[in-house]
């Protein structure tokens, strides 16, 4: 069947209604702090004040989620739609954890009561959400997660701890998967909890980057009391709620679109002329690298379109979702490496991550050089988080490639 890339009348609509929305809504602020941003997600302030003016104003703060639980039930075209305004309007991101990670699982493995109670919360930002799964020893061996709950009652008593937290400072709540039999296989012991941060016996130690960011921590559990029904899923079951998610996480769609832009940015950088009148897209070597990159930016979108078409029927990303991880990975990084090397020495790291740091450190180069070396560092990470390049590839091997 031949793929038809035209938008219908209502979909070109429905772009002209998302681009009034944004030049209504999306202030300099959000802008300006969306263009600084180097690590994966947006500062929570940020985040919290863009979701919250998505939800209040037209209920997009959740373009993927169906209407029964408050999402706009947008099919793939409009999700698409809106994404790509999104990013060309240079709009900050939501923070995925909750409503991108955490829904999908609530959605199909949640009791009425969980969703009715967690899902609300999570559109209006009176919940705030962190992802407990690795610990230390056990990041792409999840399975041997050693974080105990042993039954007390109508509770468990946790103990353990996780690491590598993303966000966990700001966090009100965290899903953390726990061992709930330590007879069993590794796989089959594992239970999927829902965890009140504000519970005594939880402590957070910040964890800082290189890139100076503090955006991950490590969280620690002594005895820790959660009602047994903040369990998602059976008990010793939650392996598959914990696979399920992290489909999501690795592949719900929309890099190109982002990639896109900032593709435009590495080409204008390419463009400038420099004192020897001479402009970098003038090498034929770096424009052959800047042309790779584009055609794997465009193969990229093509995945993720035949992702969506897929999740509209109710579907899950699947395996492939490790294939797309991988792929727009490679290409951020790529992306990132060309315009470091497009500003040379305005790249030196000191002066703009002091810059990123505090506004009135001096700064070199122009401003929209600011933000490249931070995101240069940072995305080094988008290789290990959500599971490492190698643990896709064997997921891509056994699952996908049946091999
Ligand atoms: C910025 C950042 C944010 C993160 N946020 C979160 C979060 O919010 N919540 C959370 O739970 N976790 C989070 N993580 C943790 C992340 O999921 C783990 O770091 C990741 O799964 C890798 O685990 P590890 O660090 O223990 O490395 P290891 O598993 O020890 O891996 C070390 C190296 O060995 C390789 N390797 C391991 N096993 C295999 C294999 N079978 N075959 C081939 N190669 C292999 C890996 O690819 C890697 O190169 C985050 C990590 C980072 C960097």
């Amino acid at each position: 069947m031949a793929l038809n890339l035209q938008f219908s009348a209502e979909d070109e609509a429905f772009r002209a209604e998302v681009r009034s929305f944004l030049e209504q809504h999306l202030d300099d602020d959000l802008k300006e702090a969306a263009r600084r941003q180097t690590s994966v997600f947006a500062d929570k302030d940020v985040a919290m004040r863009w979701q919250l003016i998505l939800h209040k104003e037209k209920g997009w703060a959740a373009p993927s989620w169906p209407e029964e639980f408050g999402g706009p039930g947008w099919g793939p075209t409009r999700r698409y739609i809106f994404n790509e305004e999104c990013a060309k309007a240079g709009a900050p991101g939501v923070i995925p954890l909750g409503l991108r990670m955490l829904a999908p699982v609530l959605f199909k493995y949640g009791t009425p009561e969980q969703q009715a109670y967690y899902l609300p919360r999570m559109l209006n930002g009176e919940h705030y959400w962190c992802q407990g799964y690795s610990e230390p020893g056990s990041g792409s061996d999840l399975s041997s997660l050693k974080t105990t709950a042993v039954k007390d009652g109508d509770d468990y008593i946790v103990n353990g701890t996780k690491i590598w937290t993303t966000h966990a400072h700001f966090a009100d709540h965290i899903f953390c998967l726990v061992r709930t039999d330590t007879d069993a296989k590794p796989q089959a012991g594992i239970s999927f909890l829902l965890i009140d941060m504000n519970t005594p016996g939880i402590t957070i130690q910040p964890i800082i980057t290189i890139a100076g960011d503090h955006e991950v921590n490590q969280v620690f559990f002594d005895n820790v009391r959660v009602p047994q029904s903040n369990r998602v899923g059976p008990e010793n079951e939650g392996w598959t709620a914990a696979k399920y998610l992290l489909e999501f996480e690795r592949g719900g769609g929309g890099a190109a679109a982002r990639l896109k832009v900032a593709l435009d940015e590495l080409k204008s950088l390419a463009r400038k002329v420099d004192d020897s009148g001479e402009a970098l897209i003038d090498d034929p070597a770096f424009h052959g690298r800047i042309s790779q990159l584009e055609i794997g930016i465009h193969a990229l979108e093509f995945n993720e379109l035949r992702t969506l078409s897929k999740m509209a029927d109710g579907g899950s990303p699947g395996p492939e979702s490790s294939l797309a991880k991988n792929t727009g990975v490679d290409l951020e990084q790529t992306l990132n490496t060309l315009k470091l090397e497009a500003i040379a020495w305005y790249g030196v790291p000191h002066h703009n991550l002091m810059r990123l740091q505090d506004n009135n450190a001096p700064t070199v180069g122009p401003a929209r050089f600011e933000p490249i070396n931070g995101r240069y560092i940072n995305s080094r990470a988008a290789s290990v988080f959500g599971g490492s390049r190698e643990v896709q590839k064997n997921i891509i091997a056994k699952t996908v490639l049946g091999l």
